[in-house]
């Protein structure tokens, strides 16, 4: 096991919701956890098989929403169809710029963005728990976009 504390804290999670303790899940754990960047379910699960790994596609699935509740990982979702996942463990909240044409994603950080929410919940009486934020633009003048030179 690569990510010996994160996976203390799943197991800890596992336990208190009576759930049921497997390698495999712990196998999703530092697959997910090592990978980098934004994954869907699908490619985890590809990069899993690629790697010899025998799990399921459907343990990598619940996996992933168990590993999402337990606040290891995030779900993400840039307006495409799929979600996404990325590690949220040891990693600083973050932002992402999608671009509309391409598909690329830049992440940033700002914090007057983190202000903002935690206000909004107050004035409504809320506690924040968590936020995310997607600026969907273009990136044309990007060399490594596709679209650069197009019009
Ligand atoms: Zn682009
Ligand atoms: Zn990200």
């Amino acid at each position: 096991m690569k990510n010996k504390q994160a996976a203390e804290i799943f197991r800890e999670f596992l336990k208190r919701g009576n759930n049921r303790i497997t390698p495999e899940r712990f196998e999703v754990l530092d697959a997910a956890l090592e990978f980098d960047g934004h994954f869907s379910a699908d490619e985890l699960f590809i990069s899993m098989k690629n790697n010899h790994s025998r799990v399921s596609r459907a343990t990598v699935y619940n996996t992933l929403e168990l590993l999402t509740h337990a606040d290891l990982l995030s779900l993400r979702n840039f307006g495409a169809k799929v979600n996404r996942y990325e590690s949220n463990y040891k990693r600083q909240d973050h932002f992402h710029l999608v671009c509309i044409d391409c598909g690329q994603i830049m992440e940033f950080t700002e914090n007057k963005i983190e202000i903002i929410s935690k206000e909004i919940s107050e004035k409504l009486g809320f506690e924040t728990s968590s936020y995310s934020f997607n600026i969907f633009a273009r990136c044309k003048r990007k060399p490594d976009c596709p679209y650069y030179n197009a019009t």
